[in-house]
């Protein structure tokens, strides 16, 4: 039984692992380099691998390939596959088929990481030993080679979603869906949102699919798609039969006849996004039985994750924070929306095709300059340059947090929250985080 795996990243190297711990013949084929460690250890495990290319014969030799998420349908080496009839299936749905036990998955534009991550610490203090990995941390086959658990919590991307077949969650959550890497989907948002609801296709009655009730595209994507499972919406909205809702600042989960109250001031977490976040991971929490107390406690002290409106420090009375990981303008909207002060806001950097006219009236009412940090701003400068006082632009981070340092007065907050994507002056959006915050850190 050949087993061929397509990229050697976090999950390639995954489902290589695990294939080859199961007993398949593994070939692993990367069309560029392979970081030498995971070079080293394919080795060890006497897993044969090439990079820089793919070989042809070797990989019509399969009997199963599993494709990593980076990789699109028109690459070369998958419409040969195609053409072959050769299964090619996604790392999640692979590694699905080496365990029984139950699956939390949580997809959605933005959100995922935080929901998912949440999730986990309000199922970890609850006392099971949840396991939490997939878009985040851990490769889904990594944390099954790492020993039992009792649940698997994973935060699933639209790309990992395409390549399933009888992958099925017992509890699905799809915290929003709003246009985002578009390019993937030849520009169709429709086929940006089947890719969504397929973590839905597979379930029964008997499991859970817990979603945004206000979200109207994701109410469009329920009518187009025959959802088995029992629906879950939270919404700030409207009260809720079964779900999650807002009454009098409380949050109010209802499942069958069990039913929880918290406040919303005691949450650790801040602003409407997380609300919804909260109210997410606070039903799956519920359902898998986390006493009250426990999921009360729990999301007073989450302290959420690093570059997800993360403060970094408060220098004479400006608060600065690092949202390095909004990379498109849905993720900037929440943020911004989260401002008490006034706002000198950074922003920028490739730009994935935004529409920046929703976080017009935002700037209006929160922002008092516009700091601008990428190789090309013309875009930000034509969509705010008449909006704000000010508006500066800047090429290096420690640029961008120096003139921010002198702009903002006391009791002002400088946010980081660049609404597109980091690769034009940084590595990705950690470094990009990272780097704001020893710039902040050295004023
Ligand atoms: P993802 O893993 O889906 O990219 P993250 O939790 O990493 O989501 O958050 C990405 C960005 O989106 C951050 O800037 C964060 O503040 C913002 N965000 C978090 N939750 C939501 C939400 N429910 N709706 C919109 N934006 C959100």
């Amino acid at each position: 039984m050949n087993l061929v795996v397509l990229g050697a990243g976090e999950s390639g190297l995954g489902a290589a692992l695990l294939g080859k711990a199961k007993g398949w013949k593994v070939f692993v084929s990367d069309f560029g380099p392979i970081d030498p460690t995971t070079q080293n250890v394919l080795t060890k495990n006497e897993i044969e691998w090439e990079m820089g290319g793919h070989t042809k014969a070797k990989l019509t030799r399969a009997s199963l390939v599993v494709k990593s998420p980076g990789i699109p349908e028109q690459a070369p080496p998958i419409q040969l596959l195609r053409k072959r009839q050769i299964p090619v299936i996604s790392e999640i749905e692979f590694a699905a088929r080496y365990t029984q036990k139950p699956i939390v998955a949580i997809t959605g534009s933005n959100g995922k990481t935080t929901t998912t991550a949440l999730t986990h610490y309000l199922l970890q203090d609850g006392g099971l030993n949840a396991a939490m990995g997939g878009n985040i941390g851990n490769s889904f086959a990594g944390l099954l080679l790492e020993g039992p658990a009792s649940h698997y919590v994973l935060e699933v991307s639209s790309f990992q979603l395409d390549d399933i077949a009888d992958f099925k969650p017992h509890i699905a959550v799809i915290t929003n869906i709003t246009p985002d890497h578009l390019d993937r989907y030849g520009y169709s948002f429709d086929a940006y949102r089947d890719a969504k609801f397929k973590i839905s296709e597979n379930q029964t009655a008997a499991d859970f699919l817990i979603y945004d009730g206000d979200d109207p595209n994701i109410a469009a994507g329920m009518q187009d798609h025959t959802i088995r499972a029992q629906k879950l919406p939270f919404s700030l909205e409207n009260p809720v039969g079964q779900g999650a809702y807002i009454e009098e600042d409380n949050i109010v989960i209802t499942i069958a006849n069990n039913q929880i109250k918290m406040p919303i001031a005691s949450l650790g977490l801040q602003g409407q996004h997380n609300l919804k976040n909260a109210m997410a991971a606070a039903t799956v929490a519920t359902l898998l039985d986390i006493r009250k107390e426990t999921i009360r406690n729990s999301l007073t002290h989450f302290q959420g994750v690093e570059h997800r409106l993360e403060s970094v420090l408060k220098i004479n009375n400006v608060q600065y924070i690092n949202d390095s990981k909004a990379t498109n303008v849905n993720a900037t909207y929440y943020a911004l929306e989260s401002m008490e002060t006034p706002t000198v806001w950074i922003v920028g950097g490739v730009d994935k095709g935004n529409d920046y006219a929703e976080l017009l009236p935002l700037i209006n009412e929160k922002v008092k300059a516009v700091i601008c940090l990428g190789i090309d701003n013309t875009k930000l400068i034509e969509s705010f340059g008449n909006v704000v006082d000010l508006l500066v632009e800047t090429s290096s981070m420690q640029d961008a947090v120096n003139v921010a340092y002198h702009i903002a007065e006391r009791g002002d907050t400088v946010l980081l929250s660049p609404a597109c994507a980091s690769f034009d002056l940084f590595k990705n959006y950690e470094d990009r985080g990272r780097q704001f915050k020893e710039a902040v850190r050295k004023l």
